[in-house]
């Protein structure tokens, strides 16, 4: 058990020793757009992979001089090499030269160029002239090189209408790019054109309605649902409902006799109001005749 610990332990340090000075073949990649239009301007630049113990390189750019224009481009320094040129004199080429003192293993850019695009399709490769790495052995064959197509973004599509959508099918239009490309999109469905609200039912205070729509192409109907009444908006049925209401009370008042003693109350009520009324009125003569009493009474003494 012990052994088979310390065997572990020594591949798990020989593996942490190992990492840091494995050293992969260099990659160059051309990265641009995938895809542009005719008279657009491209940014391209030229990368390399990391770990690539990359000490120096010299390498050819070659654009298809009927599809792409050279616009302007510069090395970049710092991030790859200490010391590094393009040579745009050649038409359809950028040659490149960089080297280090040391050894290159981040990943980083070579250049980067722009190009306007005459004609799509247009490729863009990379071929290495001279390759060598940190210890100034030549790994030129070794160095690995992916280009780029640009390609049509086909933003400028011609359209014709093969077949018209309606309010039922759907349509077809065919598009046509400059560049030859072709392609068939579905027109979606018109919307229906309905016509004006039917109503199948009335809406209630208790029950909701119904209403219908036709559509005046293809006959395609909708319903809705109309909603209940409220109270307070419809005034005009609320007051024929209390007069009905109190149509309804003067019936149930002549018809049933069990309403009777409301009117009995009533003369009960009248005649203590009578029986009150001749009491004031007695009181009011016995007191008129007291003042008339009293009144004569201080005339005599007077005279
Ligand atoms: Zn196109
Ligand atoms: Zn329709």
């Amino acid at each position: 058990m012990k052994k088979v610990l310390s065997i572990l332990f020594a591949i798990i340090i020989l593996c942490m020793g190992v990492i840091p000075s494995y050293a992969a073949n260099p990659k160059i990649s051309v990265k641009t757009v995938s895809s542009a239009s005719v008279g657009d301007t491209i940014t391209v630049s030229v990368n390399l992979s990391a770990n690539s113990n990359l000490g120096g390189i010299e390498f050819i750019v070659k654009y298809d001089t009927s599809a792409f224009q050279y616009v302007s481009g510069s090395a970049k320094t710092g991030n790859v090499f200490s010391e590094a040129i393009i040579n745009s004199d050649v038409v359809g080429q950028l040659h490149y030269g960089g080297y280090t003192t040391t050894t290159v293993n981040s990943s980083g850019t070579f250049m980067s160029f722009k190009l306007k695009v005459l004609k799509v399709n247009g490729k863009i490769t990379v071929s290495v002239r001279d390759a060598f790495n940190g210890e100034e052995k030549d790994i030129t064959s070794l160095v690995s090189v992916s280009g780029a197509t640009v390609k049509c973004s086909h933003a400028n599509m011609k359209w014709t209408i093969t077949k018209k959508a309606t309010c039922t099918e759907k349509g077809e239009k065919k598009g046509t790019c400059a560049c030859g490309y072709t392609t068939t999109e579905i027109i979606a469905k018109l919307e229906h054109t309905y016509g004006k609200w039917t109503v199948e039912k009335e809406a209630t205070e208790t029950e909701k309605g119904l209403k219908w729509a036709k559509c005046t192409v293809c006959g395609d109907k909708k319903e809705q649902v109309i909603n209940k009444l409220k109270p307070t908006e419809t005034t005009t049925e609320t007051t024929t409902e209390t007069t009905t209401f109190v149509e309804n009370t003067t019936e149930s008042t002549t018809n049933e006799p069990t309403t009777a003693p409301t009117p009995q109350i009533v003369e009960k009520t009248s005649t203590a109001e009578i029986v009150a009324k001749t009491v004031a009125v007695v009181l009011g003569v016995e007191a008129l005749g007291l003042v008339i009493f009293l009144i004569c009474k201080k005339k005599k003494g007077n005279k």
